[in-house]
């Protein structure tokens, strides 16, 4: 099944194949800075070659967060778009761009050593204070 998702401004639409059932909401510095929030919320894609810029490729710009993961962005409205993990080898879509349902199963809080003081996380939710046990490949952190 294709997912679509675009950016704030219109510029920039994407198309992915199949999705993560589980997302991670990411707690890190980085994600709180670069998506001016409390955590940035992501799904990956699972095979990262159904991935495509269908309008605005040109307007999407990269930033390069560390050494393994970089951010894709819209250079026009500033829309965070994609996670890219070890020059593309795993990528993860933010939730907050795409326009339809990812039908989402299951979430976690990861980092949430470096939370903002004034972000909840409920009782009965999944949490970590870094990476969670079994998984590390669709996240951008650090
Ligand atoms: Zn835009
Ligand atoms: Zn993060």
């Amino acid at each position: 099944m294709l997912h679509h998702g675009s950016c704030l401004c219109g510029e920039v639409h994407y198309e992915t194949g199949e999705l993560s059932e589980h997302i991670d909401h990411c707690h890190c510095s980085y994600c709180q800075k670069f998506h001016g929030a409390a955590y940035g919320s992501y799904a990956g894609i699972i095979n990262p070659d159904s991935f495509r810029w269908i309008k605005g490729e040109e307007r999407v710009h990269r930033y390069q967060s560390s050494s393994h993961s970089a951010r894709l962005f819209c250079a026009s409205c500033g829309s965070s778009l994609v996670a890219e993990i070890d020059g593309g080898k795993m990528l993860a879509v933010t939730l907050g761009t795409l326009d339809d349902d990812p039908g989402v199963k299951s979430a976690a809080h990861i980092f949430v050593k470096s939370k903002a003081s004034w972000c909840e996380i409920g009782e009965g939710e999944e949490k970590y204070e870094e990476y969670p046990p079994n998984m590390t490949q669709f996240t951008p952190s650090d």
